[in-house]
């Protein structure tokens, strides 16, 4: 069966079923899949537009916006024709939330302009309002060829699907604690959801499933019992991670867990930005996380040396940031003819005592001088020691060196 996945990576991954998505598949025999999410307001048809533009050359294969107005709604095709002049073709998914069913069908461009629509089984009507309401969405994406994420949020979890969990568990001769229950509940509203779905006439190749919560613990639960229950595509992340530090820690240590056992077909990694942080910043984590793990490879990894009393000038650190820099600037243009190729290190050493082995282990290394030692900084390129550099313009040859190294 051409939809159901092999193993593609490193680790054993959870068999599930492609979703198309545009030229981007989720699922299946396709790599992990990086997306993020807008945070303008999406009725700003140019700042919008911008922000997409920005998540997509940092590497981000699909962009959320939320489509929560009939302004919101109106500009989604608007959008995507602005993207379009400036050859920007990623696809854009829509978050829909309590008024979804109304703007999908209100705007029949919106509806088929965007790619993928996001609904949360949570809010998406209430009674018997739901039935209806969730059936109009379908109908809408099968009228559109649309594929569907049916993502659950402990946030916004279905009250009644709560209420009906705590009562089977009443009737348990042994009943589960409380945390099992809630897991219950949010993996059960969205299976009956994507199962109801599948009633409705979508097939499993176009739904793509999520079950968010914010405790790392909670998400490896969750998604390890949702992945072991279904062959759907899975999403994941953490449903808000916090800023800085804590959401880039608290995400990768969720996610590379359930990476590792297999689950998962795409990540977002939700971090709060900083005031006057870019947006690219999650794109940058979630590839890095990808990248580390040996299961993707978007970028060089850059190996630098902590760098201690040996390194007590600051051109250590400078190197090494430039070197970074320069690989995170040039991604747009080696992404294309890099993914999927093994991944490529380079080691920035800070001086002899591990430089050159270190180096030699490296596609390309640099070992520097350490303070006080003769200025001179031996590079190995595939384990050979090719040349040495010195003087004021190690950094710019280094990076030369790397540019060749890459165009070969
Ligand atoms: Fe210190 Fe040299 Fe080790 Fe870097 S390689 S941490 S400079 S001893």
């Amino acid at each position: 069966d051409p939809t159901v996945s092999l193993p593609a990576g490193p680790v054993a991954r959870r068999r599930s079923v492609g979703v198309p998505i545009g030229a981007v598949c989720i699922g299946g025999d396709g790599p992990v899949v990086v997306q993020s999410m807008t945070n303008t307001d999406t009725a700003d048809i140019v700042g919008t537009a911008r922000q997409v533009a920005e998540l997509a050359r940092a590497g981000s294969e699909l962009v959320r916006l939320t489509v929560n107005t009939a302004e919101a709604a109106a500009a989604v095709p608007r959008i995507r024709d602005r993207l379009a002049m400036t050859g920007c073709s990623v696809p854009l998914i829509g978050d829909f939330h309590y008024n979804g069913h109304l703007l999908l069908e209100r705007e029949p461009a919106c509806a088929e302009a965007l790619a993928k629509y996001r609904i949360n089984p949570g809010n998406v009507g209430f009674g018997k309002k739901k039935d209806t309401q969730f059936a109009a969405i379908i109908e809408t994406a099968l009228r559109h060829g649309k594929p569907v994420r049916i993502g659950a949020n402990w946030g916004s979890i279905d009250q009644a699907m709560v209420a009906a969990q705590m009562d089977e568990n009443s009737r348990r001769a042994q009943p589960w604690d409380a945390a099992r229950v809630a897991r219950e509940a949010l993996i059960r509203s969205a299976l009956d959801s994507a199962a109801r779905a599948e009633e409705l006439g979508l097939p499993r190749e176009r739904i793509v499933l999520s079950c968010k919560v914010s405790g790392v613990q909670e998400l490896i639960a969750v998604y390890r019992d949702l992945g072991a229950r279904c062959d759907y595509a899975l999403h994941l992340g953490l449903t808000e991670a916090g800023m800085g530090s804590k959401g880039i820690v608290a995400s990768a240590a969720a996610l590379a867990v359930l990476l590792q056992e297999g689950l998962g077909d795409t990540i977002r990694i939700s971090l709060t930005p900083e005031p006057g942080e870019s947006r690219t910043r999650e794109v940058i984590v979630a590839q890095e996380l990808l990248q580390t793990m040996g299961l993707r490879a978007f970028t060089p990894l850059v190996t630098a040396c902590p760098g201690c009393g040996r390194t007590t000038s600051t051109f250590f650190q400078e190197l090494a940031r430039t070197v970074q820099d320069h690989v995170r600037a040039k991604m747009p243009e080696w992404r294309i003819k890099y993914d999927g190729v093994e991944n490529m290190t380079l080691a920035v050493m800070g001086c002899i005592v591990n430089g050159p082995g270190e180096s030699r282990y490296s596609n390309i290394g640099i070992s520097l001088p350490g303070t006080g030692e003769a200025p001179a900084a031996p590079v190995f390129i595939d384990g050979e020691k090719a040349m040495t550099l010195r003087g004021e313009n190690i950094a710019q040859e280094f990076v030369g060196v790397v540019d060749d190294y890459v165009a070969r």
